[in-house]
């Protein structure tokens, strides 16, 4: 062995720190709570699954962000649609527009040994601010972390012992960990004890393996932690363990194995000592073995320590434990290396900063007010034939001004300018930028903004293009329905559901399919395009129902006898008088034999249809909308009448819109952060 700088004795008196104590804790630490570890997984496995998070964000400042660190790289190789993302707190605090940013469902996953530090408290002030659901784990039952209320905000408290009461974050850095992948890795719940026993099992025999060294071994002038993958926070962890318990004595660093040749590699000199983390993915391991070998061959060859699993051939090696899981086992020489060092150097090894000019739990960090959230305007256009609404809403989609005009629609240029003139009075009510959406009538080529039929002199015409021109600025269009489906999806009768279908009959019949909080688009922004669907041969010939040519080209479309005026040639069929639909509705509730009939195949022609869409798309929530959804006592008609013509399954929820009407202008508003 080389001579550390300091020379030293190489053997020093039993350690009594709290700091050894709780690393050598650790194996049984992780016993204890492997009882426990599956019902607190369980729980919050399913919590997080019902909040549909799209990203998972692995937040804390120091070692705590150093979980997210090596986490996020192990989850993310999993097949799965959710993103890991570590964003340490310190960055969170001082740059806070990201989360501050809507659009996503996002789940902010912080770690913290006192759950007190000053980022811990500002980031929950955030959480709230930007009204993002929190999963907090966390050692301290009385911190600000555990403390923290709400619905979309959850604690995971871990047992006191891992609280520690040492200068360095250890056993509950591992145990934050190992809680951590409880949650998020999809190991069967019934297995997550044998694998924390395992892992125990693995650890103290790592323990004995190292103590021999860690008497040995004087503190270098200089260490290199190397780690690869979700090893690179081990490192990072590794390197903050010496400093932190060195009093920066020992200079440390980290690095990737191959990222250390571009540069970093200059610190090594005679007093520094390299300890690479060998991965236990073995075609990452060969580039790891590859520098190894390399600085060995420049260098003294015991200035290069290895730790890894026993099939790896480590210098300090542990039994095999699947990956990920083994993460506290590369850090764990590290731990006790630096206590042996800090004792070797004459420190207090549970306060090494004896003056305070640094302390356990982070302080002296001022707090400014996070920056007054730009205000985010969305403004929303209902075009129909013959009235324009517009209507500003705040950040919520709560309505701020609405008006109504008539639609000037002679010419194409005229329909534009009218359009035009609602943008710029909606402009002048915001008096800020205001992200604009626009839903009309008839198909709509959302991506081209083309309008293909309506009963607008635009059809044919690239309306987004000719309006965007004229404005300066991005416009969402769409049509009409998918507005509807999208704002009742978002905050209205579907707020809860997977996927949504809202299904609008009135004057035609059309709707848009919504998934998770997104408009679903397709290759033609058809889905939910339902009206023009056939009616199926077997209701034709049973009822004799006539083949009627329907306004999109085609014959025999469902729109022509389930639309309001469909509604009324189904009861002229039946010999009533005409009348209006909510008449025939009414009607036949007081009895009356011929518009019953006509109720009735109009019942069971749009539980048809819903059914087809159910077969298509499989949603869990239909919203119904538009004139006929109005009828008293319809929603349940039809959930009925589509319960006795279904195939058996989960129960789908039928309600009425929330937003009605108004879901034009305020779906239209969300298009443009929402599709
Ligand atoms: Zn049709």
């Amino acid at each position: 062995m080389f001579q550390g700088r300091q020379g030293g004795p190489s053997t020093v008196p039993p350690d009594d720190s709290q700091t050894h104590k709780e690393i050598l804790h650790q194996p049984a630490v992780w016993r204890a709570v492997s009882r426990e570890i599956a019902a607190m997984a369980a729980d919050a496995r399913q919590w997080v699954r019902a909040g549909r998070f799209e990203e998972m964000w692995f937040c804390g400042a120091g070692t705590s962000a150093f979980i997210g660190e090596s986490l996020s790289v192990y989850l993310n190789e999993r097949q799965s649609a959710v993103r890991y993302i570590p964003v340490p707190t310190t960055e969170l605090v001082a740059y806070p527009q990201r989360l501050l940013r809507r659009g996503t469902r996002r789940l902010v996953v912080s770690f913290g040994r006192s759950g007190d530090s000053p980022e811990s408290v500002a980031t929950l002030a955030l959480l709230e601010r930007a009204d993002a659901a929190g999963l907090h784990i966390t050692c301290n039952a009385h911190g600000a972390l555990a403390r923290s209320e709400g619905a979309r905000q959850r604690a995971i408290v871990l047992p006191d012992e891992t609280h520690d009461a040492g200068f360095a974050m250890t056993s509950s850095y591992s145990t934050m960990l190992l809680y951590a992948l409880a949650v998020f890795d999809d190991v069967p719940i019934d297995a997550l004890e044998g694998r924390l026993n395992a892992l125990a099992d693995a650890a103290s025999g790592l323990i004995a393996a190292v103590a021999p060294l860690a008497a040995d071994l004087a503190p270098p002038q200089r260490v290199a932690f190397l780690g690869g993958g979700e090893l690179r926070g081990a490192a990072h962890e590794c390197a903050l363990k010496v400093l932190e318990l060195t009093a920066g004595q020992v200079a440390s660093f980290w690095e990737s194995p191959l990222g250390f040749r571009h540069g970093p590699k200059s610190l090594v000199n005679d007093g520094t000592q390299v300890i690479a983390l060998l991965s236990s993915d073995e075609d990452a391991r060969r580039y790891d073995a590859d520098v190894v070998d390399e600085l060995r061959s420049q260098y003294a060859p015991e200035q290069v320590l290895t730790v890894g699993t026993v099939r790896a051939d480590a210098d300090l090696a542990f039994n095999e434990v699947p990956r990920g899981w083994n993460i506290p086992l590369y850090v764990l020489p590290a731990q006790l290396l630096a206590v042996a060092w800090s004792q070797k150097l004459g420190l207090n090894v549970d306060n090494p900063f004896p003056d305070g000019n640094l302390s356990r739990v982070v302080q002296g960090v001022r707090l400014y007010p996070p920056p007054a959230p730009k205000v985010r305007l969305f403004g929303g256009m209902d075009v129909g034939g013959s009235k324009i609404e517009t209507c500003l809403f705040d950040e919520q989609f709560r309505p701020l001004q609405r008006r109504r005009v008539d639609t000037a629609c002679s010419s194409y240029e005229e329909l534009l300018e009218c359009i035009v003139g609602e943008v710029r009075w909606l402009e002048s009510q915001a008096r800020a930028p205001v992200d604009l959406g626009i839903g009309l009538p008839g198909l709509v080529d959302y991506h081209s903004g083309r309008s293909l039929t309506s009963n607008l002199p635009a059809t044919g015409r690239p309306l987004r293009e000719d309006l965007m021109a004229r404005l300066g600025r991005t416009v969402a269009i769409a049509n009409d329905c998918k507005c509807f489906a999208l704002s009742e999806a978002n905050g209205g009768a579907g707020e809860d559901a997977e996927t949504v279908l809202g299904l609008i009959i009135g004057t035609g019949v059309g709707g848009g399919v919504v998934h998770r909080g997104r408009l679903v688009l397709g290759h033609n922004d058809l889905p939910g395009e339902l009206g023009h669907l056939g009616i199926p041969g077997r209701f034709v010939r049973e009822w004799n129902l006539p083949l009627l040519a329907c306004g999109c080209g085609r014959v025999g479309c469902y729109e022509t006898l389930v639309s309001g005026p469909g509604l009324v040639r189904l009861a002229s069929r039946h010999g009533a008088p005409e009348c209006s639909p909510a008449q025939i509705a009414e009607r036949a509730r007081a009895g009356d034999a011929a518009m019953s009939g006509a109720m009735r195949e109009w019942v069971t022609l749009v539980a048809e249809l819903i059914y087809t869409a159910q077969c298509t798309i499989d949603m869990d929530c239909v919203v119904l909308g538009g004139g006929l959804s109005r009828i008293p006592g319809i929603t349940a008609m039809l959930a009925e009448a589509f319960q006795g013509q279904r195939m058996a399954g989960r129960e789908v929820k039928f309600t009425a819109a929330r937003f009605g009407d108004a879901s034009g202008t305020r779906g239209a508003a969300m298009l443009l952060i929402q599709s």
